[in-house]
């Protein structure tokens, strides 16, 4: 059984009600992180309650708890359930009004809200073949910083992958790429890694991170510029990143094979180095 945390209480998640006036229900009004829980210790909390104290203060709602409180939530939550592997789900809105109004409540009680599930990890077939995407403009607002609950524009350019049964759409502004739908993308050109900068367009990704810290610390060579659109359709290897897909190559975009159309050899090195990352930090290294 799925349990919840919502406001307090733990509940099961087909009992857990809200109110159809919380603002997150109305207007997308909310802050939220998905968290990776590693043989039932979340991975990098830190860095994900940190990035939700920032979308929280500029979204203006105040942060519920602090990283304490935050944390034995977390683990209460992993507790509850009988996986390992989890993905935390934590959400926090600025909570319901008594009337439908753009402003905000003058007195404003956020609604709380925690769940997990399963975490899966990439199927073998996945890590050997890679995965097939497609491009779209990306016509989100410029507030891509900020990890919050209203992703309609990222659920429309999503599902355009589903629809041509593509796992993601890798998005271009202006001629150059920002991140897929629902993850961060690295470009692997002549042996160098590429990583668009953090900016307003895209989400600061606490896997991309992790991946960037891992190419410094093993010595590969890597860059974090501005990647021109042909850049991305010449590459040698893509990759998507996410804290639920990790590292998972991109072999096919738009029907041309990438590279060769197969996993390359530095996705290939990044993933283990990623893996072996998450084991010694699994055993508190
Ligand atoms: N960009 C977008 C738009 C996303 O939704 C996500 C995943 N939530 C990411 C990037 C990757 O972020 P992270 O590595 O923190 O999961």
């Amino acid at each position: 059984m799925n349990i919840c945390y919502l406001n307090g209480q733990y509940l099961p998640r087909d009992e857990a009600r809200i109110s159809p006036m919380d603002r997150g229900f109305l207007f997308g009004d909310g802050a939220y992180e998905v968290i990776p829980v590693y043989s039932r210790r979340p991975f990098r909390l830190a860095e994900h309650l940190a990035r939700l104290d920032r979308t929280l203060a500029a979204l203006r709602i105040a942060n519920p708890y602090d990283l304490a409180g935050w944390s034995a939530i977390v683990a209460e939550i992993v507790a509850r359930h009988p996986w390992a592997d989890q993905s935390v789900y934590l959400q926090v809105t600025r909570g319901p009004d008594a009337k439908r109004n753009h402003a905000f409540p003058a007195a404003p009680q956020p609604t709380v809200f925690l769940m997990s599930d399963e975490l899966v990890a990439n199927s073998a077939d996945q890590l050997a073949e890679g995965v097939a995407a497609i491009s779209a403009p990306d016509y989100r607002w410029l507030r891509c910083d900020l990890k919050t609950t209203a992703l309609l524009a990222n659920c429309l350019l999503r599902q355009l992958a589903v629809d041509k049964g593509c796992a993601e759409t890798l998005l271009f502004r202006d001629g150059y790429l920002t991140e897929g739908s629902a993850s961060n993308i690295f470009v692997v050109r002549g042996g160098v890694l590429l990583a668009p900068p953090k900016s307003h367009l895209m989400l600061p990704g606490i896997t991309y991170d992790v991946v960037l810290e891992l190419a410094a610390r093993h010595g590969l060579s890597h860059e974090v510029r501005e990647i021109p659109e042909d850049e991305v359709r010449s590459a040698d290897e893509l990759w998507l990143t996410s804290s639920t897909k990790e590292v998972l190559p991109i072999t096919r975009l738009d029907d041309r094979p990438v590279g060769t159309g197969r996993c390359g050899p530095i996705g290939r090195q990044m993933h283990a180095w990623y893996q072996a990352f998450k084991d010694t930090e699994m055993r508190g290294g």
